[in-house]
């Protein structure tokens, strides 16, 4: 007890130093002007040539067309979302804003999962059905509304195995070839240096889409990963820029999303990140960066806060895989309780706990859990709490 509450007075204290640049944006406004001085700063992605600025939107927390529209009214020219956002509801969305704009003025990148991943191995299957694929995608490009995409990723691969699956691969230059998608790419959020250079040497790929954010412990590995794609001419996106949003489940205390944004983006590999911003606030923010990527002083010791505090982004660095006798997916769990309490979006920490047996997790046989994670997380704490989402109803999440 004692312990817990020395550490809570230690965070407060700690996070007493935030500026007020850091502080939540007010989450009132109806429309962003881009009064600011300055231009955006434009990078290539890569051998696709695509043009974009620093700062792209990913639309997946996002449900308000009107952000969309300002997104694009302010320079934002690429747009990122996937199949199972929303489950659809985001695709369908976009589509609706997209009906009336030019379609040579913005740029579009969905994803569509392999079905029948192993979840323990993150390798695909026997069971994986490239027609699944397929299907998945057209339904994505009729929720759009579109002939074709800019990028199609296949989402969320954790394996070099898998980057190069033959039957998804093959599915995926087809579409390439019969114009369905101008590029092909794969994202991923675990094990990234691995299914980074995978790409890259697959010779196939045109880009990759990977979580980059200041609070990665394997960053140096990281980087040398991305220097080699973007020397082979792979476009690089960088998401989870902003580490999990807020340093606390409460909410009180948000991580300086300017700092953490121009931090990532300082490599110039990163050729565009897509930010999740859902008020117009936030918008402004990230167009500020797309325009100034000087860090100031305030925001450098803001980001280390990083050293002090675990916060709610799980690393997804695999040092908890194995150490559960019970084989429970850690990571999994994590990055969930990240969706819900960082993002606040329930739907999106639901759907993916979707293969996690949580009626029977075997965490309440425990008296105390074998699993030390990296950073401190009280993994059988933070089970306990995501476990519960699987009694709510969906209704109330979506
Ligand atoms: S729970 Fe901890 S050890 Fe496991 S992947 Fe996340 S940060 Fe790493
Ligand atoms: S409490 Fe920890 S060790 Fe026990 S089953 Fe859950 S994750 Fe595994």
């Amino acid at each position: 007890m004692g312990n817990s509450n020395s550490r809570r007075d230690f965070i407060k204290k700690s996070l007493t130093g935030i500026t007020a640049a850091a502080l939540a944006p007010s989450l009132i406004k109806s429309e962003v002007k881009n009064t600011m001085e300055g231009k955006l700063i434009y990078r290539t992605l890569g051998k696709t040539g695509m043009k974009v600025p620093i700062v792209s939107m990913g639309v997946m927390n996002a449900e308000n067309p009107k952000l969309v529209e300002a997104a694009l009214e302010n320079g934002i020219n690429y747009l990122d979302t996937a199949h199972v956002y929303q489950r659809g509801r985001n695709e369908q969305m976009l589509g609706e804003v997209l009906k009336g704009v030019k379609r040579d003025s913005y740029f579009i990148a969905t994803k569509v999962p392999g079905n029948h991943a192993d979840r323990k191995t993150g390798l695909y299957t026997d069971k994986t059905d490239p027609a699944d694929f397929l299907n998945k995608f057209e339904i994505s490009l009729k929720r759009l509304g579109l002939d074709y995409v800019d990028v199609l990723f296949l989402h969320s691969v954790k394996r070099k195995e898998s980057v190069t699956f033959k039957p998804l691969m093959s599915v995926l230059q087809k579409l390439k070839n019969e114009g369905k998608t101008r590029f092909i790419g794969v994202s991923t959020h675990r094990n990234e240096p691995e299914v980074i250079r995978a790409a890259a040497d697959s010779n196939v790929y045109d880009m990759v889409l990977t979580a980059y954010n200041f609070m990665q412990p394997h960053l140096a590995e990281m980087d040398k990963a991305i220097d080699y794609a973007a020397d082979k001419g792979i476009g690089i996106v960088a998401m989870k820029t902003q580490a999990g949003v807020f340093w606390d489940k409460e909410r009180l205390n948000p991580i300086n999303m300017k700092a953490a944004l121009k931090w990532s983006l300082q490599n110039k590999n990163i050729h565009t990140s897509i930010p999740g911003f859902t008020t117009f606030d936030q918008l402004n923010i990230d167009i500020g960066v797309a325009k100034d990527l000087k860090l100031t002083g305030q925001e450098m010791i803001d980001l280390k806060l990083k050293d002090k505090v675990a916060g709610l982004y799980c690393r997804q660095c695999d040092s908890c895989t194995g150490q559960c006798s019970k084989g429970v997916d850690i990571p999994t769990l994590m990055r969930s309780y990240m969706y819900a309490f960082g993002y606040k979006n329930l739907l999106q920490a639901k759907d993916t706990l979707a293969e996690i047996d949580l009626k029977n997790l075997p965490c309440n046989d425990c008296s105390e859990c074998e699993v030390k994670c990296a950073v401190g997380f009280d993994i059988k704490g933070k089970i306990n709490e995501i476990a519960k989402i699987d009694n709510i109803h969906d209704s109330f999440l979506a």
